[in-house]
């Protein structure tokens, strides 16, 4: 039996050179040669007579050799046309610069050729044409082909011939890993025969049978994977919170009334807290539905049962930001809220971490230097962890790991469907925060061409800031490094400051500034000390100024939607009316497409399910940060179906036999931990 881990240099047949294009391909290993599946397949089992034949459609015929000629209608070419006749009528097949078939065939030989049909008046011809003799069991015709993804150097054909020795292959025998049951419930094939259908299909049906296997097996491994490496579903008790009426006192005196979706989150969060079982909540709301107030309730409530609370944000503006707001709320009611970010000073720090320890602090906000080792909490309640598509799995975990069962709240603005959400985050329950506070415009959205940026400058800008309304300008993004980010908003605050706005002030932040210096920038802004602030994405989440009205994103092809959905989010918070100017400085179609998604809804949810759509899953969560592994055939919109079998059994499984240790699931298990090693790599290196 050969070892699928087998370098495919030494498989029967393939050998260095072909490896090394296989290498290309990202196929290693004599499983990923297997695992490599065709991106899509070609139904050459339409098999026609030539007087039935459609223009341009593509099919098959038999038929009988009368004549080659061979002509060169221009130097360097060479062009080969092959007639052909069946009972019912005749056809010519045409080649260029194939010259060999000439050598190939003879007249009477019987062929199968598959080409695509150019039909006129007269006569019949075929292009782009398979042609083999006839024979029972034909390669190139009358079945349904693989269409593998390829890149330069390697054809479709080769790697049909290297899957077909390697397949055919007596040695070769994949081993079953679903447990037999479930194979039986679900009236599955055997990965063996799915495996060999997929690169050789027997016929349309038995191809479907194969995929479905495969499609329900990706599923299932996923899903298995998200619940045992990430959520660790759970049964230990948690705390009981009991309801306290000081928490009214909190919620009147508040400056506006919450909305009805905010109350909604707030009593499911404030009854699941009741209850002696662990929380585990998303809070997914659009940007600006306000959940940063439904958190400051969550953690007041928490605190009036006498523990702590703690609150992370991704970014160090932001929790200065929440840190200023719930400070601000809570010190009449005695709730003592501390700051612990990385630009603490060593003394500070050691203050903080002393009195967190003592239960002299209640409420700790902080980035992700909340869960750095040395901070100790005498007894935490509940963590809520803000913006938490910013984070890594492993951040989240590490910081409820502080404390003995706390409960947890993850919010995001980067709303996905609830259907996805439940597979995401399967073990988590959902609130939605799915309206926006009272008086709100929709934020009018523009994508405009690069070269029409003046305009937007000279009369936009202008009336924004002459109306006393603030506006936000953000560099384009620069994936590989902060500094060249930070150069390039500097670069740009000076021409700004030269060109255009020599008599308003103009501000700059970038995330290689100082924290101090930030902070300074930020509190000037809102003080209404800065006009225009130019800004690379360090203030995509969270930010909130509502006297800023004019939102422009420089060079927003390279921004995905739900980033921009967020950058547009910081206008629109107050009861101006709020633009947003996407400037484009590409034509593509796909550009275009997504620039017009902007323009039409103001919606998360909506423009996530688009992104997502665009950019598969991977792109979209990131594969890095989420740890989840590539879907090769499986379609989560697609296969949506499949997708809650598959979960409903994944749960099953993992009920009976929590860590996978009975032996009908160990073959299953090491699949799993297979797929998912990048996320235990990340687990176990820090
Ligand atoms: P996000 O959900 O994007 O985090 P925030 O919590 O920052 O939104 O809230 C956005 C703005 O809306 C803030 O200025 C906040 O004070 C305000 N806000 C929140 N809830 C209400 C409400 N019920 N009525 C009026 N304004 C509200
Ligand atoms: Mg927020």
């Amino acid at each position: 039996m050969e070892e699928l881990n087998k370098d495919v240099q030494y498989v029967k047949g393939i050998g260095p050179k072909r490896a090394y294009k296989l290498n290309k391909l990202g196929i290693f290993t004599l499983k990923d040669l297997i695992y490599y599946f065709p991106r899509q397949f070609e139904d050459r089992n339409n098999l026609k007579k030539i007087a039935q034949l459609d223009n341009d459609e593509k099919a098959t015929i038999k038929a009988v050799i009368t004549g080659i000629e061979t002509s060169s209608p221009k130097k360097g070419m060479t062009l080969t046309k092959v007639c052909v006749k069946d009972e019912t009528s005749s056809a010519k097949l045409v080649f260029f610069n194939q010259p060999h078939i000439k050598n190939a065939f003879r007249v009477g030989d019987m062929v199968l050729v598959f080409g695509k049909v150019k039909k006129s008046y007269k006569n019949v011809e075929l292009t782009s044409c398979e042609i083999e003799f006839f024979t029972k069991s034909p390669k190139n015709t009358c079945k349904v082909m693989p269409i593998y993804p390829l890149t330069y150097g390697v054809t479709n054909k080769e790697i049909m011939s290297i899957m077909k020795t390697v397949l055919d292959s007596e040695e070769l025998k994949i081993k079953e890993y679903l447990p037999i049951n479930i194979i039986k419930k679900y009236n599955l094939c055997s990965i063996d025969y799915a495996i060999k259908n997929i690169h050789s299909p027997q016929s349309k049906d038995s191809l479907k049978v194969a995929l479905y296997r495969i499609i329900f097996e990706e599923f299932l491994i996923l899903q298995m994977g998200l619940f045992l490496f990430k959520s660790g579903i759970n049964d230990c008790k948690g705390i009981k919170f009991n309801k306290n009426e000081n928490l009214d006192n909190i919620r009147s005196s508040l400056p506006f009334k919450l909305t009805k979706a905010q109350s909604r989150a707030l009593n499911e969060i404030i009854d699941d807290m009741a209850s002696d079982k662990i929380m585990n909540r998303l809070v997914q709301g659009d940007v600006g539905s306000g959940k940063t107030v439904v958190a400051l309730l969550s953690l007041a409530n928490c605190v009036l049962n006498g523990y702590q609370g703690a609150l992370m944000a991704p970014t160090e503006i932001l929790a200065e930001q929440h840190y200023a707001y719930l400070s601000d709320t809570l010190e009449e009611f005695n709730i003592n809220v501390e700051l612990l970010v990385g630009s603490c000073t060593k003394k500070q720090k050691e203050n903080i971490l002393k009195r967190v320890k003592n239960n002299e602090i209640d409420i700790l906000i902080g980035t992700h230097a909340l869960i750095e080792d040395t901070v100790e909490f005498s007894n935490i309640g509940l963590v809520i962890t803000d913006e938490q598509h910013r984070f890594g799995v492993r951040q989240r975990s590490r910081l409820s790991d502080k404390g003995k069962n706390p409960d947890i709240i993850v919010m995001t603005a980067t709303p996905i469907p609830r259907t996805l959400a439940l597979i995401l985050y399967g073990d988590l329950d959902i609130s939605i925060i799915d309206e926006l506070p009272p008086g709100r415009q929709p934020i009018e959205t523009i994508a405009i061409d690069k070269k029409k940026r003046e305009r937007v400058y000279n009369n936009l800008v202008r009336d924004e800031v002459q109306k006393g309304r603030q506006v936000y300008i953000v560099c384009p993004l620069v994936e590989e490094s902060e500094a060249i980010e930070a150069k390039a908003a500097t670069e740009l605050v000076e021409e700004l400051k030269s060109q255009y706005f020599s008599d308003l002030r103009v501000g700059l932040l970038h995330g290689k500034m100082k924290s101090s210096e930030k902070d300074n920038i930020m509190k000037m802004f809102k003080n209404k000390e800065i006009d225009i602030l130019v800004s690379t994405t360090v203030i995509e989440v969270g930010v909130n100024v509502p006297n800023a009205t004019l939102m422009i994103i420089e060079n927003s092809e390279r921004f995905g939607l739900a980033q921009l959905h967020q950058l547009r989010g910081r206008v629109g918070r107050g009861v101006h009316k709020s633009y947003c100017i996407l400037i484009y400085a590409s034509k593509s179609e796909v550009c275009r497409q997504r620039m017009s998604i902007m323009e039409e809804t103001n919606d998360g949810f909506k423009i996530s399910e688009k992104d997502l759509e665009i950019r598969g899953p991977g792109e979209f969560f990131g594969t890095r940060q989420h740890g989840i592994p590539e879907l090769k055939v499986a379609n989560i919109f697609k296969h949506m179906k499949i997708l809650k079998l598959a979960q409903q059994e994944a749960r099953y499984i993992l009920g009976e036999d929590k860590n996978l240790n009975f032996e009908e699931n160990k073959l299953l298990k090491n699949e799993i931990f297979d797929k998912f090693k990048y996320t235990l790599e990340e687990i176990s290196l820090n």
